[in-house]
C-alpha cells in the first residue's frame, strides 16, 4: 500500500531543504505568527491538501484524506526570541547552509517538523491523488506554544471541535521515539503580617521573616523530591518575592513568592497544592497558596487566558502509537530508533496530559541547542524524519487494523 511514497519523498529533497530556509527566514516569534501562517496555508494548497485554513486562535490546520481513524501532526511555528546577548555564527534568520547543516532561529525548536509535514502530504496526495485514504491526517502549525504550552491545540480540539484520535509532536527528539515529558505549573504563595512603624518594630507582624522560614523549607523539599521513571525527578523552585509595607521604614504587611514546580509522574496540581499548604500549616504559619492564570493575545486578536498548570504525562511503550511509530523507524534506519522522554514541555500537556489522546513525538534535532544561539540541524537529518512522516499514517493504521 505505501509503496514508492518513501522515494517520491526523496525526489523533493531540495523543496524540502529550501522549504525549511524560508521557514526560518519568515520571523515568527509568539503572537507575531500572521506571515508564516499565511505562508504554511499557502504551500498547504500548492501541495493538494484537501483543506487549508487558519482557525479562530489562529493556527494553521491543513487535512489530507477523510477516513475514520484521525491522526494529528502538530508543529508549533512560533519561536522564542533572539536577544541581545546571543552569539550567532550566521544570522538567526538568514537560514544559511553550510555543509550539509541549516543553522538559525527554529532550525530545532520547531521549524523542521513543518517543513517535514508538508512534504509528506505532498507526497501522500501526489501518490494517492483523490482515492479515498485510510485516515484524516491534520497538519498543525500552532501558534503561541513557547508562551502557553498545550493552549493552541486545547484551542482547536476545544473550541473548533477537531479532536484527532492521535497526536505526533514535532518538538525535536534527534530521530528518536519520545513517549512523555515532566509536567509543570507554577504556584504562588502569600504570607501577611501587620505594619508597623521601623521604630516599634514590636508592634508589628513582618510578612517577610514568615515567608523567610517557608522559603528555607521549600528549599529543601526540593532535596526530598522522589524520582520516578522515566521521568525522573520534579523540582521547586522559588523564582520570585515581591512584599509590601507602608515605606522602607516600616514592618511589611505583604509577602509573596512565585513558585516554579515542575512535575514527574504522580504529582499532579492537587498534590503540589497540598504539599505545600502542609509546609505552611507545620509552620504554624497562615499562608494563601494560588495558582497563577496565563493571559495572552494571538496575531488574530483572540484573547485567552489559562491557569499555569501543564500536566505530566507519558504513554506506555508497547501502546499501538509506539508500536507503529518504532515499525515506521525501522523502515527508515537498520535497527529502528531507541524510545525516550523530553526534558522540556510540550504541547502534549494538552492532547495527552489534560485529555488523554494517545501522543507522541518524534523530530530531527537535538533538544539541548533549543532556544540557544547554537540551533543548527542535519539537513540529511530531516529527510529521514520526513520520510518517517509520510509513511507513519499508514503504519499506524495497520497495526490497529492488525488487532
Ligand atoms: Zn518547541
Amino acid at each position: 500500500m505505501i509503496d514508492g511514497l518513501k522515494e517520491k519523498v526523496q525526489t523533493y529533497r531540495e523543496d524540502l531543504f529550501q522549504l525549511i530556509q524560508k521557514l526560518i527566514q519568515i520571523r515568527s516569534y509568539s503572537g507575531e505568527e500572521r506571515e508564516i501562517v499565511e505562508f504554511i496555508q499557502s504551500k498547504m494548497r500548492d501541495y493538494g491538501f484537501d483543506e487549508a485554513f487558519s482557525d479562530k486562535l489562529g493556527n494553521a490546520v491543513g487535512r489530507i484524506g477523510d477516513g475514520a481513524i484521525k491522526i494529528l501532526f502538530d508543529a508549533h511555528i512560533d519561536t522564542v526570541q533572539v536577544t541581545e546577548g546571543e552569539n550567532w555564527t550566521y544570522p538567526p534568520f538568514e537560514g544559511k547552509i553550510v555543509d550539509g547543516k541549516i543553522y538559525g532561529r527554529g532550525a530545532v525548536d520547531e521549524k523542521p517538523a513543518m517543513a517535514g509535514y508538508l512534504i509528506a502530504g505532498r507526497a501522500i496526495k501526489e501518490i494517492y491523488g483523490d482515492r479515498p485514504l485510510p485516515f484524516t491526517l491534520y497538519v498543525v502549525g500552532s501558534v503561541l506554544e513557547e508562551d502557553c504550552d498545550g493552549y493552541p491545540l486545547l484551542h482547536l480540539i476545544e473550541k473548533e471541535g477537531i479532536r484527532p484520535d492521535y497526536v505526533v509532536l514535532g518538538e525535536p527528539t534527534d530521530l528518536k521515539i519520545y513517549r512523555g515529558q515532566r509536567g509543570r505549573m507554577e504556584a504562588e504563595i502569600i504570607t501577611r503580617g501587620k505594619s508597623a512603624h521601623g521604630a516599634h518594630n514590636r508592634q508589628g507582624v513582618n510578612a517577610i521573616y514568615k515567608m523567610a522560614k517557608i522559603i528555607s523549607e521549600i528549599e529543601q523539599l526540593d532535596e526530598r523530591l522522589e524520582p520516578a521513571e522515566p521521568l525522573g525527578k520534579g523540582s521547586v523552585t522559588v523564582s520570585d518575592i515581591v512584599s509590601k509595607g507602608p515605606s522602607l521604614c516600616s514592618v511589611p504587611d505583604f509577602c509573596r513568592i512565585h513558585i516554579d514546580r515542575r512535575l514527574t509522574i504522580s504529582e499532579d496540581r492537587e498534590s503540589v497544592i497540598r504539599q505545600l499548604k502542609e509546609i505552611a500549616s507545620k509552620l504554624n504559619i497562615n499562608a494563601e497558596v494560588e495558582i497563577p492564570r496565563y493571559r495572552g493575545k494571538s496575531w488574530k486578536g483572540t484573547e485567552f487566558e489559562q491557569e499555569a498548570y501543564f500536566p505530566t504525562w507519558v504513554l506506555e511503550k508497547n501502546h499501538p502509537l509506539i508500536r507503529a511509530a518504532q515499525k515506521t523507524a525501522e523502515r527508515i534506519f537498520d535497527g529502528g530508533t531507541e524510545i525516550g522522554v523530553w526534558s522540556f514541555s510540550t504541547n502534549g500537556v494538552a492532547t495527552a496530559g489534560r485529555l488523554n489522546i494517545p501522543t507522541i513525538g518524534f523530530a530531527p534535532g537535538k533538544e539541548e541547542l533549543s532556544h540557544s544561539d547554537r540551533e543548527e540541524l542535519v539537513l540529511h537529518d530531516l529527510l529521514k524524519a520526513t520520510e518517517f512522516y509520510a509513511l507513519f499514517p499508514f503504519e499506524l493504521i495497520e497495526i490497529l487494523n492488525s488487532k
